[in-house]
């Protein structure tokens, strides 16, 4: 079935046209196909793996109704009752939205909504819809993990209710005790012995590099073909479902040939894209004088640190470890004012969206669904792409604390490289908020004109932005689950209510709230 999602999307462009009519003769016939809302909720901007969903089950006679993205919970229920859809469909990339779908279904249950609700994309999973999702909702709520996930699913609602209701029902049921019941038995160590464990730097070795450059620089209209090298194929293969290794996904014996097919199509696109201009690259960067002090870092403008422009909150793993391994927290790679070293912290913002609109409406004149999702997926790539490089170009040039590195493509996508670039909202450092700042200090809307939503995303969605540490023992790693001392300091330094940062951190919450 995988690689017929893609034989599906594309022939969907032509679909779409042809089959319309018959879909409306069926239904004057009085067969009412299974209507689908579909929605990426409040606040979040990614719509790459909803449209697929919606061109597999357009493909399957479903009837979509997508509402794009960034739609509030009053105006999906709204919708859904107008045009009196069977099912409702939410889709989210970031973590907050996990809380905005808390919000719908309970949203729907005091609007007394019967109707299932399916729960999809990259940060939701099984576990989230049945221990946070579906106790708010009496009716059916599922989670789909993928695209080819959804017609069996739909079509299992649609056939017959109640027994699968009732089987989903017990299942997250038992998800849910099985998660109490593990999460009770996890090890937590107070913040003070997780200080106390930090990761050690040896300053007094350390050989940090001034960048040669210092404050914030501007980068307009990047040469597209020189950032097209860096595309990391890997993930564009996954968004049409078809899993592998670069490039030995081409001949693979099972999906090599629809691979192959999406490739050539995507590469024919760039073509376009480059030749015509239709897409831009803007990229800012930021390089600062920067001493840890506590669990934060001050950057500051001038090289006296006197002048402190913004501080950065970070936060600490707190599980209990093994002996020898430390509990990390990203301060941990900046040098400390009792180091009596300079050290410094970088940011960038990049993105490769503007003119991606104009694309699509371009695009959807035609109703050429696969050609929509393509050019989403490629500004996507080209973003990441143009990151890639500009990390590069910062190692070498502009902080140029790697000036001789010599690092293949292959060995870049690795990342072979000294020194990291951790993006706020993931692993390392969950708290989306903190972009609030990093945008601040960088201008960047202004710059770049990337905005950022209520949640936090990242407008237009092909878009990246993070910290460098250059320090050649900084990794990624995952903070995981923190206790409540840890979230009341962090809140206090941060000046956010409790309850506002257990809402922005809920899935890193080491307890119940
Ligand atoms: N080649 C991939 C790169 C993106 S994923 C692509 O084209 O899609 C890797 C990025 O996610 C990193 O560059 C970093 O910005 C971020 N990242 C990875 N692990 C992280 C972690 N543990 N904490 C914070 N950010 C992380």
């Amino acid at each position: 079935f995988l690689p017929q999602v893609v034989k599906s999307a594309r022939v969907m462009k032509k679909a779409v046209a042809y089959l319309l009519p018959f879909l409306e003769a069926e239904k004057g016939e009085g067969r009412r196909q299974a209507k689908i809302l579909m929605a990426t909720v409040k606040g979040d901007v990614h719509d790459i793996g909803k449209n697929i969903v919606g061109v597999v089950l357009a493909c399957n006679n479903y009837e979509i109704v997508d509402m794009g993205v960034m739609v509030p919970a009053n105006k999906i229920l709204e919708r859904a009752l107008e045009e009196d859809v069977d099912i409702i469909g939410l889709s989210g990339l970031i973590t907050p939205s996990l809380d905005e779908m808390v919000h719908m279904a309970r949203e729907m249950e005091r609007a007394g909504f019967k109707i299932p609700l399916l729960i999809g994309g990259a940060t939701t999973s099984r576990l989230h819809t049945a221990v946070k999702i579906d106790p708010h909702y009496s009716g059916p709520v599922v989670h789909v993990h993928d695209a080819s996930r959804s017609v069996p699913v739909a079509s299992s609602l649609m056939a017959d209710e109640n027994i699968y209701y009732q089987t989903i029902k017990k299942e997250y049921a038992k998800l849910r005790e099985e998660y109490l019941e593990k999460k009770s038995v996890k090890k937590f160590i107070s913040i003070q012995d997780a200080k106390a464990n930090r990761f050690q730097v040896d300053w007094t070795e350390a050989n940090i590099v001034r960048p040669s450059i210092l404050g914030k620089q501007v980068i307009k209209d990047y040469p597209l073909e020189l950032i097209r090298p860096y595309i990391d194929w890997v993930p564009f293969f996954s968004v049409w479902m078809l899993k592998g290794k670069y490039p030995d996904i081409l001949s693979d014996e099972k999906v090599g040939e629809e691979a192959t097919r999406v490739y050539q199509d995507a590469n024919e696109m760039l073509d376009w894209i480059i030749a015509g201009k239709k897409l831009t690259a803007n990229a800012v960067l930021g390089f600062y004088p920067a001493q840890a002090q506590n669990e934060g870092v001050d950057v500051f403008s001038d090289h006296e640190k006197t002048i402190k422009v913004e501080r950065f909150e970070f936060l600490r793993q707190q599980n209990k470890k093994a002996s020898n391994l430390p509990n990390f927290s990203l301060v941990d790679f900046v040098a400390p004012e009792s180091a009596n070293v300079d050290d410094y912290l970088g940011f960038f913002a990049v993105t490769v969206g503007v003119g991606l609109e104009d694309i699509i409406s371009e695009f959807k004149k035609d109703h050429d669904d696969y050609k929509i999702i393509m050019a989403k997926a490629l500004a996507d790539r080209l973003a990441e792409a143009m990151t890639e490089l500009m990390h590069e170009k910062t190692r070498k040039e502009y902080w140029g604390y790697a000036a001789a590195e010599g690092l293949n493509n292959e060995e870049l996508i690795k990342e072979g490289y000294s020194g990291i670039r951790p993006a706020p909202g993931y692993p390392a450092c969950p708290d989306h908020t903190e972009k609030r700042k990093l945008f601040k200090l960088l201008d960047v809307e202004k710059e770049i004109g990337i905005s950022l939503t209520e949640s936090c995303a990242m407008y237009p969605a092909a878009s990246v932005s993070g910290y460098y540490f250059a320090n050649p023992e900084a990794r990624y790693f995952g903070l995981g689950k923190i206790e409540k001392d840890q979230l009341e300091d962090y809140a206090s330094r941060k000046k956010m209510s409790k309850e506002d940062m257990e809402r922005w951190l809920q899935q890193n919450l080491a307890y119940e709230i």
